[in-house]
């Protein structure tokens, strides 16, 4: 029996491992949760999966969880608020693995607490990478923590990779293995074909409906803006510690290949399955054995042809910013991601366009690409200074 601690339960992430979970209930027992502020879920998910502690991070939906529970005679069920909590919840001796799916660098702290309490963490917040990788890789290094990809990209180049590397997370070297690339694909989202002309008027309601994949408002937007190639090209970066130059981007309109090794005698070996998180959910938890995940079968039969091209710099500026800040190091990367989650807030809020996310995170990038940070704290620091300039770049642009 493993046991388990959901952070981010409440999201696309929590809750499709929550579905694998419940298929499985004699090899998963849950023994936490977290959520920000989604009550009616958490509480559903309290009476499904009896954890013994959940964190609601909004201090608010913490006392109206307590009262829904204790009125509907859930008492056994501790509720914590805050987001000190979760890092109590992520080292707790009573967890084995831990599910990082919390949205955005306030996965950061907890994440890296359970690193450092030795878990098997599950990692699908790539932010964590993103924002701090060689405080992660060497948290790792010191740690007798497992750190498996749940990102479908990094999940299928894991799966491709020989088997003794997979167990070198983070310090394998691709040439040792015969390793000549990695290629990482991505769809290329909604927005693939669109005029350019039509890009200053895109909706929020259009940059959440990705063709192929069911995903949280967030990431669903650096889907469109194809950001999320940008984030897990860093992210890919640290986990098989590769340079800027190992990692090709390819678009793949169809999602069926979810990343390809390209190895030195011509091999290619990719990852391939419908676009369903939940295999990449299901392999990660029962590595290094397979349980079913719910998925469908791949049908070759009746699939679109496979298509491959290259990714446009002029569709997708805010790719080509994160190839740069992965080439310019940690603070760069720090304050892309920082501004990113501002501006793509903004525009989901009506208060920027779609074509002014790349402006405020090109402006707060460059600002900060030069500054020095090695420790967690200078980390959190240089965060909360790049939102502060993501904030005043966006007061000083039009109000559309
Ligand atoms: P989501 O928005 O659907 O869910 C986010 C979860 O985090 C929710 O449970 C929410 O309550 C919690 N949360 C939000 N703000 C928080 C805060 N400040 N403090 C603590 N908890 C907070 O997001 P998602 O799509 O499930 O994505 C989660 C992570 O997984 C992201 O890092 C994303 O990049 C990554 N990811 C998602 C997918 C996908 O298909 N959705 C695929 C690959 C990677
Ligand atoms: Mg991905």
């Amino acid at each position: 029996m493993q046991n388990l601690c959901v952070l981010g339960a409440t999201g696309s992430i929590g809750l499709n491992t929550l579905d694998v979970v419940r298929r499985h209930p004699q090899k998963y027992n849950v023994v936490s949760l977290s959520a920000h502020s989604r009550v009616d879920t958490m509480f559903d998910l309290c009476v499904e999966f009896s954890p013994e502690t959940v964190v609601m991070v909004d201090e608010y939906s913490a006392e109206q969880l307590k009262l829904k529970l204790i009125a509907d005679d859930y008492h056994q069920i501790e509720v914590l608020a805050g987001a000190q909590a979760l890092i109590k919840l992520a080292s707790s001796s009573k967890v084995d693995s831990v599910m990082a799916a919390i949205v955005g660098a306030s996965g950061l702290l907890p994440t890296l607490a359970a690193i450092k309490a030795d878990k098997r963490v599950l990692l699908a917040n790539k932010e964590s990478l993103v924002t701090s990788g060689q405080i992660f890789i060497d948290a790792l290094a010191a740690s007798k923590a497992e750190l498996l990809p749940i990102d479908s990209e990094h999940n299928a180049i894991f799966q491709s990779l020989p088997l003794d590397m997979q167990t070198r997370v983070g310090h394998g070297k691709i040439a040792d293995y015969g390793i000549s690339k990695i290629l990482l694909t991505g769809s290329g989202g909604p927005f693939r074909e669109t005029p350019l002309a039509d890009f200053a008027n895109i909706t929020p309601e259009q940059a959440c409906a990705h063709p192929n994949w069911d995903m949280g408002r967030k990431i669903s937007v650096d889907s469109a803006t194809m950001m999320n190639k940008g984030l897990e090209l860093i992210e890919a970066k640290w986990l098989f510690n590769l340079d800027v130059d190992d990692i090709q981007v390819v678009l793949h309109p169809q999602s069926t290949i979810h990343s390809m090794v390209q190895y030195v005698d011509g091999s290619v070996i990719a990852q391939m399955g419908n676009p369903d998180m939940r295999t990449p959910i299901a392999h990660a938890l029962a590595y290094p054995q397979r349980i079913d995940s719910g998925v469908e079968p791949f049908d070759f039969f009746n699939c679109k042809n496979f298509e491959f091209c290259a990714a446009d710099f002029k569709r997708y500026p805010n790719l080509k910013l994160a190839i740069d800040a992965c080439r310019q190091g940690q603070a760069a990367c720090t304050a892309l991601n920082a501004a990113n989650e501002i501006s793509v807030a903004a525009f989901l809020n009506e208060e920027i366009k779609f074509t002014e996310i790349s402006v405020v995170n090109e402006v707060v990038m460059k600002h900060f690409s030069h500054f020095n940070v090695t420790t967690i704290d200078e980390v959190v620091d240089l965060d909360s200074q790049a939102r502060a300039l993501a904030h005043d770049t966006i007061k000083t642009l039009d109000v559309t």
